[in-house]
């Protein structure tokens, strides 16, 4: 493909700031580089290069892009970078994946240590393969990524509902690695909806299905629009009525990307041994009876001998503990 980038500059000389922010967001999924030509529609100037293309492509929204597939081909017009994140990784797929299949990704995994899985993913992906960071013993995975040597991006869901000791442990982090970390904050028309209808502690009652949704999973869903894939710290002894079975890579056919979870063979004694090996910074929660950590009002330290779960929404069934980020998986093969 060949991408043209148009960005405006307003009359008055400034930059844009939906293409600033446009700009920011692709670089974030290291697609920056994908981009083969940035041009300016000046507003002061009615025949720069920019303004002329938005006048025979009839478009009246910056930035656009112009996407070429192939040389000489009428380019089509895309009018967010969130839509043309999609079409790379589309294309990426289609590209790179036809001989891809969940059984081919298995094996190439199969009996591999979470390092190599990092490896391989970054290796593969790079920064368009994000690492989902919740604040809690998952920050091994960013330890291992930053080993790796490979380009990645970290990203966190603030609920609006965590700890102030996870708040400053993922500024801890951000520090301790020299990286970036997105903090993906829920959709501000919902939440207030939820909150107006049926105040700050719904989840007691209804149980934690749609506050988590709003304040997790659509977040979730947004930031992995233009993603190839994700990766997660789930472990199959953080839960056994949920993660039995948890397998290292997956389809996550909902969202139209791959999913992998390198910590599948792994015991939450094993990662207590990689973080004091490798002098990791954790959680000062976990200093305090709290082995699994999520928002406060839904977690709550365990008394040795009591399983880590049972300090996540205490009030509901163990069959329901999961907050609908893990959606099932799907054994298809990715299409091509
Ligand atoms: S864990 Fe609790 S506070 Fe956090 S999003 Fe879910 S229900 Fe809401």
């Amino acid at each position: 493909m060949h991408v043209t980038m148009v960005k405006k500059r307003l009359a008055s000389g400034e930059p844009c700031r939906k293409c600033a922010e446009a700009e920011t967001w692709l670089q974030s999924r290291g697609l920056w580089d994908e981009i083969d030509r940035v041009v300016w529609a000046d507003e002061a100037d009615p025949a720069s290069e920019g303004m002329r293309l938005a006048l025979e492509h009839q478009v009246a929204l910056a930035p656009f892009f112009l996407v070429a597939r192939a040389p000489g081909a009428a380019p089509e017009v895309v009018t967010s970078a969130v839509a043309l994140g999609r079409m790379f990784a589309a294309a990426s797929m289609a590209q790179s994946y036809d001989d891809l299949t969940i059984d081919a990704a298995t094996a190439a995994l199969a009996d591999k240590s979470p390092h190599e899985v990092v490896d391989w993913a970054f290796a593969r992906w790079g920064k368009s393969c994000a690492i989902a960071f919740s604040g809690a013993e998952d920050v091994v995975l960013i330890d291992l990524a930053a080993k790796s040597g490979h380009a990645f991006s970290v990203f966190c869901l603030d609920t609006g509902r965590l700890f102030p000791e996870t708040l400053e442990y993922i500024d801890t982090v951000r520090a301790h690695y020299g990286i970036d970390i997105e903090i993906v904050s829920p959709d501000a028309a919902p939440l207030e909806a939820l909150v107006r209808e049926k105040g700050l502690m719904s989840f007691r009652r209804d149980g934690h299905e749609e506050c988590c949704g709003i304040r997790k999973v659509a977040p979730l869903n947004r930031t992995l629009q233009g993603r190839a894939a994700w990766m997660t710290g789930q472990r199959p002894d953080q839960s056994p009525a949920t993660r039995n079975g948890l397998a290292t890579i997956t389809r996550d056919a909902q969202r139209g990307l791959w999913k992998l979870n390198p910590l599948a063979s792994w015991s939450s004694e094993d990662v207590w041994a990689h973080i004091r090996a490798f002098d990791v910074p954790f959680n000062p929660l976990h200093a305090h009876g709290f082995r699994s950590i999520g928002c406060a009002p839904c977690t709550r330290a365990v008394h040795p001998g009591q399983h880590e779960r049972e300090g996540r929404w205490w009030w509901e069934d163990a069959t329901q503990r999961e907050c609908g980020l893990h959606v099932p998986k799907d054994p298809r093969p990715l299409a091509g």
